[in-house]
C-alpha cells in the first residue's frame, strides 16, 4: 500500500500538533482558524490512510465496498473542508480589511456547502493496482476541483492583497499553497502518488514555523506574553470587533540602589501574582511594567482591586506600584491610541490613571499640539517675537523679551500657553529652545537691533530642559557660531527650574556667568516665591510676574510686600524688571519705587522682528 508518504506526514501533524498544544496560546482569531485547519489536515491525513487500507482490504480480503466507499468519500470530503479551512485561515488576515470581504467570505462558504453536497451525492470508485491504491469517479474529480479552487482563490488573494500583510506572512501563505498545488497536479497526472496529505502537512509545518510559533510571541524569562504578542492581540481585538480592558501594573523602585536579583526576583514575582488572577493573558511590556488583557471592563477592576490589595500586603521590596486602566476598549480609536496611551502615561506618577473621557481628550489635545509642535519645527514655522523692556533710569528700550510663537499655515499665531507644557512634558522643548536660540543669536548676528540700543535679549529656558539635556552646550555653541557678544544674552529661569535639580542648575549657570552671559529670575510672586531663590542664585535680575504686579494696585497687603521686596532687591544690586504693565497709573506706582525696567502692553506687545526694529526706530534715539 502506498501509505509511507501519508504514515510520515501523520507523524509531521501530531509533533505540530502537540507543540501547539502544549504552548500558552493568544486568543487570536487567526489563531484559531490556523488549529482547526491543523486539525482537519490532522483527520484528513488519518482518512486518507484508512481509504488506502480500506481499498486494499476490499481488494484483497472482501471487505464491505460499501464501506470503503464511504471512507473513500469521508476523505474526499475532509479533503474539501481542509481547503476551505486553509483559505479561511489565509484569508481572515487580509479579508476584513477589503472592503467586500462580507460578500466574497459569504461566496466561498456557499461554494463549500454546495461543494460538499455534490460529493456527497456523486459517484466513487476506487483503483488499486500492484501497490498503487487510490479513489477516482465524479465524486473524487468534484473534491479535487474545489480544493483547486479554494487554493489559486487563496493564492490569487494573496498576490492582489500583497500590500496588506507583510512580506514574511505572504511569502509562508505563498510557499504553503503553491506546494500544495504542485502536489495536486503531480497526483492528477500521477494518481498512484499520494502526495497531497504530505504536501499539506509540509505547509502547516512552513506555517507554524513562520507566522505560528507561539514561543516567538514569549518573554523567555518570565514565560508572559512579550511586546510583540500584544501588539498582535490588540490588532487582532480591534480588527475583529471584539472588545476588552486592559490593565498595566508598574515597579517604580523607591531607591536608586536596587541589585540585579532583587530586579529579577521582583519582575519573576510580579508575573507569578498577575498570572494567579486568573487565565488571562499576562503581557511583559518592560522589566517594570505588566499588563492583563480581559474581556470586560468589570472583571478587570475586580482583578486589578485584588492586585492591589496583594501588592499593598508586600513590604520587602522597595517599590510602588502605579497602575493604567483602560475598562473599554470602544473608547480608544484603535491599536495606535491605545499604545499611544500607554506610552503617554506609563511614567504617571498617581497610583491609578484611568483612561476615561477627559484624559483621552487630553491625551488626543497633547497630541494634536506634539504633531503641530513637530510640523512647525520641520517647516520652520517657529517664530521669535520680541517684547521691549523700558529702561526708567535711561528713559529707552535697551532690553526685550524674545518669546515664541508658532505660526500657523493660515498666518495666525499660537501663543507658547498653549504648546510649551506639551513640549516641556514630551521633551520636544530640547528641540524647540534651541531652535528659539538660534533665532535670537541670528538676529543679533545681523546687529540692527544693536544700532538701535538694545544692550541685552532675554530668553526663556524651562526647567524641563535641564532635565532632558544640558542647555549650556547649545548656548555656547550658538554664541559662537553667531559670534553674539556674551553679554547681550539674559537667560530666564523659574523657580521650578531652581528647584528640580539645584546642583546641576548652579554648575551650569556658573559656567554660563563665567562666559558673560547673566540670568533674570522669571514669574517671581507666582510660586513659592521663597527668599532663597534670589539669595542664593546668581541672578542679576528679578521679573516680578504680572499677576504679582497686578495684584499690586488690588491688594493693599501685595502692594507693601512688593514695595519691601523691591528695597531688598535693590540693596542687593539686583535689578527688577515689572512685567504686564498696562496703564499710565501702573508705570508710575512702579516708577515710584524705583523699578529699573518695565515691560507690558502700555509699551507694546511681543512684536515680529521687522516691527520690533520699527518700533525702536520710533522709540529709541539712534545711538
Ligand atoms: P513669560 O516669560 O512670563 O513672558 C511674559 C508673558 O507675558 C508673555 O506671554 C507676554 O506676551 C505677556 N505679557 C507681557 N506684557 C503683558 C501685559 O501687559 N499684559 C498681559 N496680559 N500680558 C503681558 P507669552 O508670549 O504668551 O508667553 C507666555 C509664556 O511662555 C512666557 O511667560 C514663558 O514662560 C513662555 N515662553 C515664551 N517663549 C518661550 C521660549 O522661547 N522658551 C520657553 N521655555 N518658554 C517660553
Ligand atoms: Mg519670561
Ligand atoms: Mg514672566
Amino acid at each position: 500500500m502506498n501509505i509511507e508518504l501519508q504514515c510520515c506526514a501523520l507523524f509531521i501533524m501530531s509533533v505540530v500538533l502537540v507543540m501547539f498544544l502544549c504552548n500558552k496560546k493568544l486568543d487570536l482569531v487567526n489563531r484559531s482558524l490556523f488549529i482547526k485547519a491543523v486539525i482537519v489536515c490532522f483527520f484528513c491525513l488519518i482518512f486518507d490512510i484508512l481509504s488506502v487500507v480500506a481499498i486494499y482490504h476490499s481488494v484483497h480480503y472482501d471487505f464491505n465496498d460499501t464501506v470503503t466507499r464511504i471512507i473513500c468519500k469521508l476523505y474526499i470530503m475532509i479533503l474539501v473542508m481542509q481547503g476551505y479551512m486553509s483559505f479561511n485561515y489565509a484569508a481572515t488576515s487580509i479579508l476584513p480589511r477589503v472592503k467586500s470581504s462580507r460578500i466574497l467570505q459569504a461566496v466561498y462558504m456557499l461554494i463549500f456547502v454546495f461543494g460538499e453536497a455534490a460529493v456527497a451525492i456523486l459517484p466513487i470508485d476506487f483503483f488499486m493496482e500492484g501497490r498503487v491504491v487510490y479513489s477516482k469517479g465524479p465524486a473524487t474529480g468534484a473534491a479535487y476541483i474545489l480544493a483547486g479552487i479554494y487554493t489559486l482563490s487563496t493564492l490569487v488573494i494573496s498576490l492582489v492583497c500583497r500590500k496588506l500583510v507583510s512580506l514574511r506572512r505572504f511569502l509562508a501563505v505563498f510557499l504553503w499553497q503553491a506546494i500544495w498545488m504542485l502536489a495536486a497536479l503531480i497526483q492528477f497526472i500521477i494518481p498512484g502518488l499520494l502526495l497531497i496529505g504530505f504536501a499539506s502537512a509540509f505547509g502547516m509545518v512552513i506555517l507554524y514555523i513562520q507566522l505560528e510559533n507561539p514561543s516567538e510571541y514569549i518573554d523567555n524569562e518570565t514565560g508572559a506574553f512579550n511586546t510583540d504578542a500584544l501588539s498582535l492581540c490588540i490588532k487582532d481585538r480591534y480588527r475583529y470587533d471584539r472588545k476588552f480592558a486592559f490593565f498595566t501594573a508598574k515597579i517604580n523602585y523607591i531607591t536608586d540602589t536596587v541589585d540585579f536579583a532583587m530586579e529579577r526576583s521582583t519582575v519573576m514575582r510580579t508575573v507569578k501574582g498577575i498570572s494567579e488572577l486568573g487565565p488571562e493573558p499576562v503581557f511583559k511590556l518592560s522589566d517594570q511594567m505588566f499588563g492583563v488583557l480581559y474581556d470586560d471592563g468589570d472583571r478587570m477592576h475586580d482583578r486589578m482591586k485584588l492586585l492591589k490589595l496583594r501588592k499593598d500586603a508586600v513590604t520587602d521590596v522597595p517599590a510602588k506600584a502605579t497602575y493604567m486602566l483602560i475598562p473599554d476598549s470602544d473608547m480608544l480609536m484603535g491599536p495606535d491610541e491605545f499604545f499611544k496611551f500607554l506610552h503617554t502615561y506609563e511614567n504617571e506618577q498617581q497610583e491609578i490613571t484611568i483612561a476615561d473621557e477627559e484624559l483621552l481628550q487630553k491625551m488626543r489635545n497633547q497630541n494634536a499640539i506634539r504633531d503641530m509642535i513637530d510640523q512647525a519645527l520641520k517647516e520652520d514655522r517657529l517664530e521669535v517675537f520680541y517684547q521691549p523692556i523700558y529702561n526708567a533710569v535711561r528713559k529707552g528700550f535697551t532690553a526685550a523679551e524674545a518669546l515664541v510663537r508658532i505660526r500657523r499655515k493660515d498666518g495666525g499665531y499660537v501663543l507658547p500657553g498653549e504648546f510649551i507644557p506639551v513640549a516641556e512634558e514630551n521633551g520636544q522643548i530640547i528641540p524647540l529652545g534651541k531652535r528659539v536660540f538660534e533665532k535670537v543669536c541670528a538676529f543679533l548676528e545681523e546687529g540692527s537691533a544693536q544700532v538701535l540700543g538694545i544692550e541685552c535679549i532675554e530668553i526663556n529656558v524651562s526647567a524641563a530642559q535641564f532635565d532632558y539635556e544640558n542647555p549650556t552646550k547649545f548656548v555656547l555653541e550658538y554664541i559662537n557660531k553667531y559670534h553674539v557678544d556674551p553679554n547681550m544674552i539674559n537667560i530666564e529661569i523659574t523657580e521650578t527650574a531652581v528647584n528640580k535639580n539645584r546642583k546641576l542648575l548652579l554648575s551650569n549657570m556658573e559656567r554660563l556667568i563665567d562666559k558673560g552671559i547673566s540670568f533674570s529670575l522669571d514669574d517671581f510672586g507666582t510660586g513659592q516665591s521663597n527668599l532663597d531663590y534670589f539669595v542664593n542664585l546668581p541672578v542679576r535680575n528679578i521679573k516680578f510676574d504680572y499677576k504679582f504686579t497686578q495684584s499690586y494696585f488690588k491688594n493693599d497687603k501685595v502692594k507693601r510686600i512688593l514695595a519691601g521686596m523691591a528695597d531688598i532687591m535693590h540693596s542687593m544690586d539686583m535689578k527688577i524688571i515689572s512685567e504686564g504693565i498696562e496703564t499710565k497709573e501702573q508705570l508710575n506706582a512702579m516708577l515710584d519705587i524705583n523699578i529699573e525696567y518695565i515691560q507690558g502692553f502700555l509699551f507694546s506687545k511681543p512684536l515680529p522682528e521687522n516691527e520690533f526694529i520699527e518700533f525702536l526706530k520710533k522709540n529709541n534715539r539712534k545711538s
